[in-house]
């Protein structure tokens, strides 16, 4: 099956098979500012690319994508700034009678949690709750291995909940007192630089690797906002209770006591009856996309 996973800077492809090994890869970059038409002419060249290493024709496409993606119909039902025009484009029509593929779509981070939840560290279970944390906040959660996409298509926006460590921060989404204002990894440099660190000091890594060498502000800022993300994780334990959670995305990979605090804040939040809930690395890295995206086409007939 071709897959495809569409992001702001890149649209990655590949071929896949069911047991989600991956036997072709292509990519291109996504042309941004140049509107829907462009980005699906360079989606549908980076499936002629695929389909020229595939032996034998694909039925379709399975695709995570940029936006709030409608599953039933593959249309972006709406788009931030980030990808011009792309609010409103009709992926199965267009890019159906582009490449004569069936085409299947959902958000981009529901494609990587279901890689994960299928492929990665969720396999053997089936309520699956992921957290990707790098420079926004987002996720999803699986119900008997299933997504759960809502009633707006738009489940899944972890970072945009209350968080009493993140109290008058202005938020990407324009309110303020979210939690990804404080546990993003832009807004872990951002606190930072607030608690008075080196200006010098120019990103989320150089601060964590400062935070790994003993520096008290760097050490305040990475430990307040993974200590804010295991709390936000403890409160959605609490609605959902999933049997596992997955943590993805950049913050994943900033350290021990990124993860210490993480723990921390999920044990001061979720009820006793959930402190026990694993959480785990993600696996899969960003193939974890293309696997979920291609998964579209085996769970879903
Ligand atoms: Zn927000």
């Amino acid at each position: 099956m071709l897959a495809l996973d569409l992001g702001g800077t890149k649209i990655a492809g590949a071929v896949v098979r069911e047991d989600g090994t991956i036997t072709a890869r292509s990519q291109a970059p996504t042309p941004a500012n140049e509107g829907s038409a462009a980005i699906i002419t360079a989606m549908a060249e980076v499936i002629q690319q695929l389909r020229s290493a595939c032996a034998s024709t694909p039925a379709g496409v399975g695709i995570g994508a940029a936006g709030v993606i409608d599953p039933a119909t593959a249309k972006v039902v709406s788009a931030t700034g980030t990808l011009a025009g792309w609010a409103g484009t009709d992926m199965k029509a267009e890019l159906g009678s582009i490449t004569g593929l069936e085409v299947r779509a959902v958000n981009d981070v529901h494609a990587h949690a279901l890689g994960e939840a299928r492929y990665g560290a969720g396999v053997g279970t089936s309520q699956v709750m992921l957290l990707a944390i790098g420079t926004g906040i987002g996720g999803a959660y699986l119900h008997d291995g299933q997504l759960v996409t809502g009633f707006h298509h738009v489940a899944g926006h972890m970072g945009h909940i209350d968080s009493s460590y993140a109290s008058g921060l202005e938020c990407s989404c324009g309110r303020t007192g979210h939690v990804e204002a404080i546990a993003a990894g832009p807004a872990i440099h951002r606190h930072y630089l607030r608690l008075g660190g080196d200006r010098q000091v120019h990103d989320t890594q150089a601060v964590a690797a400062l935070a790994e060498a003993g520096n008290p502000k760097a050490r305040k800022a990475l430990r307040t906002g993974a200590l804010a993300a295991g709390a936000a994780a403890g409160s959605l334990a609490n609605v959902l209770d999933p049997q596992k959670l997955i943590i993805a995305g950049g913050m994943a990979g900033a350290g021990d006591m990124w993860w210490e605090a993480l723990r921390e804040g999920f044990a001061s939040s979720a009820i006793d009856l959930l402190r026990a809930t694993e959480l785990e690395p993600a696996r899969l890295g960003t193939d974890a996309a293309l696997l979920g995206a291609a998964s579209l086409w085996w769970t879903q007939d």
